[in-house]
């Protein structure tokens, strides 16, 4: 894959699978910019390790629908134009029904559907204004496994990414004709932050034997399918979702 001239803007790009998404990219050409919430560190450390010129880190709270526009502006300004956007920024809240109370349950449900459902609905609609204006675009959306196979511990996450899994195919058909494309990344466990909470748990050895490989998913493995549905290639795909479970779930 070559994404040279290409400019790219990922939500959650300092850490994790955003960082895998941000190195891959620019490995193959592409100039990026680095998106994040509160983490300077993680995101100076990230764009130091960068291949290539003119990358950027651009600070934005999602769930902020000023900052997102902000967001997005700012990364136009800097590049002189956008090519791919990935929805990739999203939070995990624990939240079992029998062990919170009514606001607890509440604050948890607003919480993650802001940063994982209106955070990329409001950058899709930003960049997608602007790719509609230069003729088209990549826009590939992270959600997760737990959007098809139920999140007990976290139902407002596992309802969040099946919410963006309807909203990306919703917008792949709507953006079709302007030639921009949408498509779904779903990762089963993968070996960022966002799991190494369960690893000295008792978990760890269940979530670990999942997949019939007997391991998680690296952080580069998801960015092998993002980059796959922002590549050339790749625009009669538009609107799928595809799975990076190792098998741990099979769906039809
Ligand atoms: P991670 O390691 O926790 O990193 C999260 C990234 O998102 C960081 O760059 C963080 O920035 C940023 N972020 C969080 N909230 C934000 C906000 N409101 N505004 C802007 N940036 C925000 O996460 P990850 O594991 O790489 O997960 C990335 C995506 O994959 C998420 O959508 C997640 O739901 C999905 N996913 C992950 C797994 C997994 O097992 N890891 C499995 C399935 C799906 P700061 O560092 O500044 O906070």
């Amino acid at each position: 894959m070559d994404f040279s001239g290409k400019r790219v803007l990922i939500t959650g790009g300092s850490r994790g699978i955003g960082r895998a998404c941000a190195v891959g990219f620019a490995d193959r050409g592409a100039t990026v910019a680095i998106n994040y919430r509160s983490n300077n560190d993680a995101a100076a450390e990230t764009l130091e390790t960068l291949n290539g010129e003119g990358h950027s880190m651009l600070q934005a709270d999602i769930t902020d629908p000023e900052a997102v526009e902000g967001l997005v502006a700012a990364a136009i300004d800097a590049f002189g134009g956008l090519d791919i956007v990935v929805n990739n920024a999203g939070i995990w809240v624990d939240h079992v029904l029998e062990e919170v109370d009514y606001e607890e349950w509440q604050d948890a449900w607003k919480r993650v559907i802001d940063a994982n459902l209106l955070g990329p609905a409001n950058v899709s609609y930003c960049a997608a204004r602007h790719m509609i204006e230069r003729g088209g675009g990549r826009i590939v959306n992270v959600s997760s496994r737990g959007s098809f196979r139920g999140e007990p511990n976290g139902p407002a996450y596992g309802a969040s990414k099946a919410g963006l899994n309807a909203m990306s195919q919703s917008l792949a058909k709507r953006l079709a004709p302007h030639n921009i494309t949408v498509g779904v990344v779903a990762p089963g466990f993968v070996d960022t932050d966002m799991a190494a909470r369960f690893q000295d748990t008792p978990m760890w050895e269940d979530i670990t034997t999942q997949s019939p490989f007997n391991r998680i998913a690296k952080p580069e493995e998801v960015a092998a399918a993002v980059m796959f549905l922002a590549s050339e290639g790749a625009e009669f795909s538009t609107g799928a979702i595809i799975d990076v479970n190792g098998a741990s779930y099979l769906r039809t």
